[in-house]
């Protein structure tokens, strides 16, 4: 049996059509029994064209870290490039994952039978373990965390993913990370805390009226009360209370300054505690990601 999005976008027919030349990555995968969730995620993430691109267009090898603890030594990453590969550079339109599973299984063993997994928990763990295979920061530092008191939004953000970049540095950071603005708010003395947090997923919320993703990433964005056992200790007023809370997204945006003819970092944040906030930042270098969330939730490439 063959799985995949491409085959059945293009109404593959049954049988053997494993001669049949390929078409930049219009493959399927073969099934090893219940691999539906790792094919269906290789098959998502071999259609997200800038990580592909960079495994078959560019000088990968050099960027692997093996000596990385948290990482398999470049093994995971490899053995994805050659799956790659053979997807988009192969003739064939049928390839097996089999090598790329037993590698995969070497380093994650509940990966290694024929029992149905999730396609989240692979995909996690496939994206960290490539994150970690190619990361250029050979010694993480220890970094404290550092928070804002809603006053200082851009300098507080820049600072937080500054530090990130400073323990994780690759090309996953660049095109599936990005940075999420948290607001608590006290509701006995009104004391702000601010915290930019890096995110790679999302568990977003569903309700009987979201109906399209932009609709739960707009209900994901809604403050909410924390009350209960979720109530929060506030700092300020040293008072254990309820607190209202929310999520924005912070959008990145990278530019050409004719004047100063340098490119500049500019920076938004969409949340509810406040209409969209812009800044335009003077620091540079910062090495942002592809992909931001822009105010209207359509993902960008910059
Ligand atoms: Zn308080």
């Amino acid at each position: 049996m063959v799985t995949g999005f491409a085959q059945m976008a293009r109404g593959s027919k049954r049988g053997d059509d494993s001669k049949k030349k390929s078409v930049n990555g219009v493959v399927g995968l073969n099934n090893l029994g219940n691999t539906c969730f790792m094919n269906s995620s290789i098959q998502c993430l071999s259609n997200t064209i800038p990580l592909t691109d960079y495994f078959l267009n560019h000088d990968y090898k050099h960027e692997i870290n093996k000596n990385n603890e948290f990482g398999t030594g470049g093994a995971l990453v490899l053995a994805y490039a050659e799956l790659m590969k053979e997807a988009w550079l192969g003739s064939r339109s049928v390839v097996s994952p089999k090598d790329f599973k037993r590698k995969l299984a070497r380093f994650a063993p509940r990966f290694a039978g024929t029992r149905q997994h999730d396609a989240q928990e692979f995909l996690s763990f496939l994206l960290d373990g490539i994150h970690e295979d190619l990361n250029l920061v050979i010694k993480k530092p220890y970094i404290e965390d550092i928070e804002g008191d809603g006053t200082n939004d851009e300098k507080v953000s820049m600072k937080s993913w500054q530090n990130y970049l400073m323990r994780n540095k690759s090309i996953i950071v660049d095109i599936f990370q990005g940075q999420l603005k948290c607001t608590l708010k006290c509701k006995v003395c009104s004391n702000l805390v601010v915290k930019f947090d890096p995110f790679m997923y999302l568990s977003l919320p569903l309700s009987n009226e979201t109906k399209t993703l932009d609709d739960c990433l707009k209900l994901f964005c809604e403050e909410e009360s924390l009350t209960g056992d979720n109530q929060w200790y506030c700092p300020k007023c040293k008072k254990t209370c309820g607190c209202n809370y929310a999520h924005g997204f912070v959008d990145f945006t990278s530019y050409f300054d004719s004047s100063s003819q340098e490119v500049q970092t500019g920076f938004k944040v969409w949340s509810l505690f406040e209409e969209q906030t812009t800044y335009t930042s003077q620091i540079k270098g910062l090495g942002l990601g592809y992909i931001c969330f822009s105010t209207n939730f359509v993902i960008t490439c910059l």
